[in-house]
């Protein structure tokens, strides 16, 4: 460790740090990492933004100057900030969270006996500005229908699509590979049912980053009654727009639309509510104060999760819980004893 006098520590701009009940997390937002600290520490990056290193320890029994030696060590091993003299020059980086578009996302259910107008709905979409789409088909194979949707998609500024479907012989490897390099706006094909679990993930490093991933699961999703699940393996480091809006609203309803199988328009397939169905009514009419509710309830406000160090990084369900502001029931994470089940 190697303070000078006068000396701050201050976090980089993009690794914030959360408090939880029993420990808090630092979230890298850049390099896309989660770091457990404990709320001792968590309380002394807070100090530390508003004294020296040296003032601070005089305030503090000499006893306890090694372990706060041993708390900055770890941040600075693990490169998560800087010293300076002058911490004005550094102010944190803005939290607000706002895009230009009505809907930025949108989840289209797909059966053997639905009949979507998808052109219709990639128009009224590309209209409210959606920038994401997710299909998701419970008993169908579309590989043959893959083509003809980004196709219809090709001058539209949708700019990430996935598909989850069901397995088939005609899933093969080869042939999902041929999807993704053939249309860059594939983000994710998911295939469940599948003989095993297998995941073919893109390099980082590549110019399509995050892009093209293929994922088998042995796993049946042969309905929306199988989404929500909350689990490490779904937390979202994705970057400072995800996280900035999982802490202003809802991390997963903020700016949604889906269309159920049938056609309803709904802000999620899994929520009973419906505003109404696609092949009568307009998505824009649908999106009126009813729907948005769902849109400001975030984190913060949730039982248990207000207290969780993943709050920022996790997807907030709203379909399958006991009452409006009660933690999801398909989490069983308990950020007071710091266990999973
Ligand atoms: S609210 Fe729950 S069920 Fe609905 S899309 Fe989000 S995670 Fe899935
Ligand atoms: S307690 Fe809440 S924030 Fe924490 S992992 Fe579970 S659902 Fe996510």
């Amino acid at each position: 460790m190697n303070s000078k006098p006068g000396e701050y520590y201050l976090l980089y701009t993009d690794c914030i740090a959360v408090k939880g009940a029993a420990r808090s997390s630092i979230v890298d937002l850049l390099r896309e990492d989660l770091y457990f600290i404990s709320n001792e520490l968590y309380d002394l990056i807070l100090e530390l933004r508003n004294a020296p290193l040296d003032t601070l320890k005089m305030d503090y029994d000499e006893l306890s100057w090694p372990m706060f030696d041993a708390y900055i060590g770890f941040l600075q091993e693990n490169d998560l900030g800087f010293w300076t003299t002058d911490p004005q020059r550094f102010p944190p980086m803005s939290l607000q969270w706002d895009h230009p578009s009505l809907i930025t996302n949108a989840i289209i259910d797909v059966k053997k006996e639905s009949d979507h107008d998808l052109e219709d709905i990639f128009q009224q979409l590309e209209h409210l500005g959606c920038r994401d789409i997710q299909f998701r088909y419970y008993d169908t194979t579309p590989i043959a229908e893959i083509a003809t949707i980004m196709n219809l998609l090709e001058t539209s500024r949708i700019k990430s699509v996935e598909f989850i479907f069901k397995y088939s012989k005609a899933c093969t490897k080869k042939a999902l590979y041929h999807l993704t390099q053939k249309y860059f706006r594939i983000k994710t094909i998911t295939i469940h049912g599948s003989p095993k679990d297998e995941t073919y993930v893109m390099r980082r490093a590549s110019d399509r980053c995050g892009m093209g991933n293929i994922m088998y699961l042995k796993q049946d999703i042969d309905s929306n009654r199988h989404c929500g699940q909350i689990s490490e393996r779904y937390f979202s480091i994705s970057g400072v727009k995800a996280f900035t809006e999982a802490i202003n609203y809802n991390s997963c309803l903020n700016r949604k639309i889906a269309i159920d199988y049938d056609g309803s328009i709904k802000n999620c397939p899994t929520l009973e509510k419906s505003y109404g169905n696609v092949k009568q009514q307009k998505l824009h009419a649908a999106i009126n104060d009813e729907f948005k509710q769902w849109w400001y309830i975030k984190k913060d406000q949730i039982e248990v999760c207000q207290v969780c160090e993943f709050r920022y990084v996790c997807t907030d369900c709203r379909a399958f819980v006991k009452g409006a502001l009660d933690k999801p029931l398909k989490c069983s994470y308990n950020p007071y004893t710091l266990s999973w089940g």
